[in-house]
């Protein structure tokens, strides 16, 4: 059986290239672009919270990092370098070589360099944890805030709503769908594609932004809060996954496109005066961005309002804790 140093060493450790020193040593070494600031997060993922237990290993390597990249593009960051710290139960060498498998391609595209991290064993009855901690640049003053948002500006999503929700649903066999859209909405949930482009581009247009992890509802009341003001959302107007149309179950489809989690697209407010350079960017972008509501003076209250302009009970986001 390898030691951990050589599961190190063989999964992880590849030649520096921008840091000047990665992984081997006490700690990475790395010189930000002269100028910029530093964005960092963390996230971490728990087998039997946040992913199924049997998920695909070289997916769940593709998110683990798609997640965390996810943070930087709400931010209008670019994506510069990682840690990962894993704990499980035992050092399966198939699990590992497809989970870095699908980690590296993912930041091969992304410009991310894996710079250091930790490997541990978690008990046997615990299952496996990965946290990734994530480093991006943006020059000062241009991060997309959550608390940039005012009175009058339009709220806009990007790509579609609801659709890993469904997937969870799918893979809970809560539903059942097309073996077309079953494929479709998994990779929705396993599979997720951060908007890093279109957080780069969004700086100097929007003026909120986040991501949506935990569903579109809570993820904008985060913004109302942070902000200080109040929204008015069309429930019809929010983007959805072409399989609702299939399903024909217009209460999950709510739940799922109000609550659902895991779509990490994004929700960003911008003036109305920006419209048309929004419009533009999506048709250069080749991503459709939907103006699906306003923000509003005053309480920090979000109104979902149907086509008739008559509201719609409130719905909450994902919290972890509840
Ligand atoms: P220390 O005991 O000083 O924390 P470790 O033995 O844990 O050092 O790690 C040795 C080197 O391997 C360090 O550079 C660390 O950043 C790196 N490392 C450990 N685990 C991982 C991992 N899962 N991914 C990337 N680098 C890792
Ligand atoms: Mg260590």
């Amino acid at each position: 059986m390898p030691s951990e140093f050589e599961l190190i060493r063989h999964f992880f450790e590849r030649p520096a290239r921008s840091a000047r020193l990665g992984v081997g040593d006490d700690c990475a070494l790395i010189a930000p672009s002269p100028g910029m600031d530093l964005a960092v997060s963390t996230d971490m993922l728990a087998e039997g919270i946040h992913f199924l237990t049997g998920t695909d290993a070289r997916r769940l390597g593709h998110k683990s990092l798609a997640v965390n990249i996810s943070d930087l593009a709400a931010m209008g960051a670019s994506p510069r370098w990682a840690t990962l710290a894993l704990a499980m139960p035992t050092a399966d060498e198939a699990w590992l070589s497809e989970f870095s498998a699908g980690f590296f391609a993912l930041a091969d595209r992304s410009g991310v360099e894996l710079i250091g991290g930790d490997t541990t064993r978690s008990s046997t009855s615990a299952s496996i944890m990965i946290c990734i901690t994530i480093f991006g640049e943006v020059p000062p003053g241009d991060a997309l805030l959550r608390s940039g948002a005012h009175p009058g500006d339009d709220i806009w999503v990007s790509g579609e709503l609801g659709g890993a929700a469904l997937g969870l649903a799918q893979r809970l066999g809560r539903v059942t769908l097309s073996n077309q859209d079953a494929d479709y909405v998994t990779r929705r949930l396993e599979l997720p594609d951060p908007r890093v482009e279109l957080g780069l581009r969004l700086r100097g247009l929007a003026t909120g932004a986040i991501d949506v992890s935990d569903g579109f509802a809570g993820d904008l009341m985060h913004i109302l809060e942070r902000s200080g003001a109040g929204a008015q959302v069309h429930y019809e107007s929010l983007p959805r996954c072409a399989a609702f149309a299939n399903l024909g179950d217009p209460e999950l489809e709510q739940r799922c496109v109000l609550s659902g989690g895991d779509d990490y697209e994004l929700i960003f407010t911008a003036s109305a005066t920006r419209r048309d350079d929004v419009e533009r960017l999506a048709r250069e972008l080749k991503l459709p961005l939907a103006c699906v509501g306003t923000m509003l003076e005053g309480e920090r209250k979000l109104e979902f309002c149907d086509a008739a302009g008559r509201a719609l009970p409130a719905a909450g986001g994902f919290d972890h804790f509840k």
